[in-house]
C-alpha cells in the first residue's frame, strides 16, 4: 500500500504530555490517530479505518509509542523537580523529623530533600537522618 496521506505527530494543546498523529487525508479532512482510535466515521462504525490501518503500516503508531513513552518519563522527571514539588517534600521531611524528635537545622532540609529526591529507600534515609542530626 502506497503511503498516500500526511502523517504528523503532535502535542495535544491542552495535555502536552499526550501525544497524536494528525492525519491530513487525500480528501482534504484532518483526523486525530491516537494508540488505539482514529476519529473518523468509519472508525466509529468498524473500530477500524484505512488511516489507523496505514499508521499501522508505516509505523506511525510505533513512533507516536516511543515518542509517548519519552515524553511522559520526561513530564514525570520535571514535575519531581518542580519548586512547589520540592517544598512539599522539604515540609514532609520537616514533619517527619519533628514526629521523630530528632533535632534539626534548616540548612540540613535542603540537602535531606536532595538525597530523598535521588535515594526513595527509606532506611537509607534515615540513616542519613542520623548521621547529620544532634
Ligand atoms: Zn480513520
Amino acid at each position: 500500500m502506497a503511503f498516500t496521506e500526511k502523517m504528523i505527530i503532535k502535542r495535544d494543546q491542552n495535555y502536552p504530555s499526550i501525544l497524536f498523529i494528525e492525519v491530513h487525508s487525500s480528501s482534504g479532512n484532518t483526523y486525530r490517530i491516537t494508540k488505539n482510535s482514529c476519529n473518523c466515521k468509519g472508525f466509529s462504525f468498524r473500530r477500524n479505518c484505512r488511516h489507523f490501518q496505514e499508521a499501522i503500516n508505516n509505523k506511525a503508531l510505533d513512533r507516536l509509542a516511543e515518542l509517548q513513552e519519552k515524553v511522559r518519563s520526561e513530564s514525570i522527571s520535571s514535575s519531581f523537580t518542580s519548586p512547589l514539588i520540592v517544598a512539599c517534600r522539604k515540609r514532609a521531611i520537616i514533619a517527619y523529623l519533628n514526629k521523630l524528635r530528632i533535632p534539626f537545622q534548616y540548612n540540613l532540609i535542603d540537602k535531606l530533600e536532595k538525597v530523598l529526591t535521588q535515594t526513595m529507600n527509606p532506611t537509607s534515609f534515615l540513616s542519613y537522618v542520623k548521621k547529620f542530626s544532634n
